[in-house]
């Protein structure tokens, strides 16, 4: 129910989605990704889909299938995109082309407006027949790898518009119009909403933690972009100095073929290390998410490459002071000092953990100031409005 979210950002603002709303009523609209469950594209799909069919846009949401071969390779590509360098070769870009085919003879795409999410699925629009078709690209693509950038422009190039998170990942090699939308957190879904200290307590024992002793948290898949050596390595520096605990939970996503290997890598770095909380758990652990980031004094997202990083506004949300990478889209959400802080490698990260640890009021306050950024920022109903706006100029 979109009126709900009035108690949280008042009558104004919900007025402009349903004005908004209005001009759009009856268009059949389709989002595409690549996976149901786990990272931040199937979180986002999963509340703004029923939203948007709630203000009476026809909208349907479909996932593309591929086997490991396709998924290695689009989690090469991702790599890639991100990371500036890369290995690919004919037969890469043909395993691509073979299941866009085979996803194209399956998935009906006549609608009239298309929204195709990150480079899984991009090139289904070259059997684009009508409608508006927009590419929402979730990942940074600010210093790609350009083997696998030139192949993937040539698709993008076709869209009708792209959308990227921030600014800083617009491109001056694509003449198609570029949209910001920052993604946002439903701050009504399991995964967000007040629970108690109790139940807080009560999960955070469950898995072994105590809630009575410093406790810090990550919340991220086993991916290398996400830094998992960088925060066991963090939190070694911290323990030289506070007897704090670690939990990192991760779950896997079905389009990312290397979680178990980077989950292995990350037990090796954490051998020895006391008080190191693993937690691989299924992909909708809402609640548990929920109470790990309420449970912890402070939340880290040491990214080294992130689109957003849904995880920092979550914690913010929840008056978590958090430290995050600084990098992508986290800088929109940490404004260093103020609502959290930005570093650049493990030493800075173990640097503000003590800190913050050490300084309850400080951690209080950024917390505050945290929860009132997100309420501006980074909450579902002003990603609705963004797509809403975004649809609206398309179609006209
Ligand atoms: N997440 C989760 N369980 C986990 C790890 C992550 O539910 O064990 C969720 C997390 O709460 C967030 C999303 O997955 O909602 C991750 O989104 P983010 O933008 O941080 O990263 P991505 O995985 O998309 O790169």
């Amino acid at each position: 129910m979109i009126e709900k979210y009035a108690e949280i950002i008042g009558e104004n603002e919900l007025d402009a989605i349903y004005r908004i709303a209005e001009k759009l009523k009856g268009l059949s609209v389709l989002h595409v990704n690549s996976t149901p469950k786990g990272g931040g594209v199937a979180e986002i799909l999963s509340k703004l889909v029923p939203m948007m069919n709630e203000l009476g846009i026809n909208t349907q949401w479909k996932v593309i299938r591929g086997d490991n071969e396709f998924f290695n390779v689009t989690k090469s590509f991702h790599n890639s995109l991100q990371n500036g360098s890369g290995n690919v070769n004919d037969e890469t870009f043909a395993v691509y082309e073979k299941w866009q085919d085979i996803n194209a003879s399956e998935i009906p795409l006549d609608y009239d407006v298309v929204f195709i999410h990150d480079p899984q699925p991009a090139g289904l629009i070259k059997v684009r027949k009508k409608g508006k078709w927009i590419w929402r690209c979730h990942i940074d693509i600010s210093n790609p790898y350009p083997k696998v950038w030139e192949f993937l422009r040539k698709y993008v190039q076709q869209y009708d518009a792209m959308i990227i998170s921030s600014s800083v990942f617009g491109r001056e090699d694509l003449t198609i119009p570029q949209y910001v939308i920052p993604p946002s957190i439903d701050p009504l879904s399991v995964k967000n909403r007040e629970i108690s200290r109790f139940t807080v307590e009560r999960i955070l024992r469950k898995f072994e933690v105590d809630p009575d002793r410093p406790l810090v948290t990550q919340i991220s898949r086993f991916d290398r972009a996400k830094d998992p050596i960088g925060v066991i390595s963090a939190f070694k520096g911290l323990k030289k100095h506070i007897d704090a605990q670690l939990v990192y939970l991760g779950s896997p996503a079905s389009d990312d073929p290397e979680g178990d290997q980077v989950y292995q890598e990350t037990v090796k770095a954490a051998e020895g290390v006391k008080d190191v909380h693993l937690l691989m758990l299924p992909p909708d652990s809402d609640l548990e998410v929920n109470a790990f980031q309420r449970g912890a004094d402070v939340v880290m997202q040491k990214s080294i490459k992130e689109g957003f990083g849904l995880t920092v506004s979550e914690a913010m949300w929840k008056r978590r002071a958090v430290i995050g990478g600084n990098t992508g889209g986290i800088p929109l959400q940490i404004i260093h000092g103020y609502t959290g802080f930005l570093v650049n490698t493990p030493e800075e990260a173990t640097h503000y953990l003590i800190y913050l640890l050490r300084n309850r009021q400080i951690r209080e306050k950024i917390g505050q100031d945290a929860r009132e950024h997100v309420r501006n920022n980074f909450l579902m109903t002003r990603e609705l409005r963004d797509y809403l706006m975004v649809m609206l100029l398309s179609i006209q």
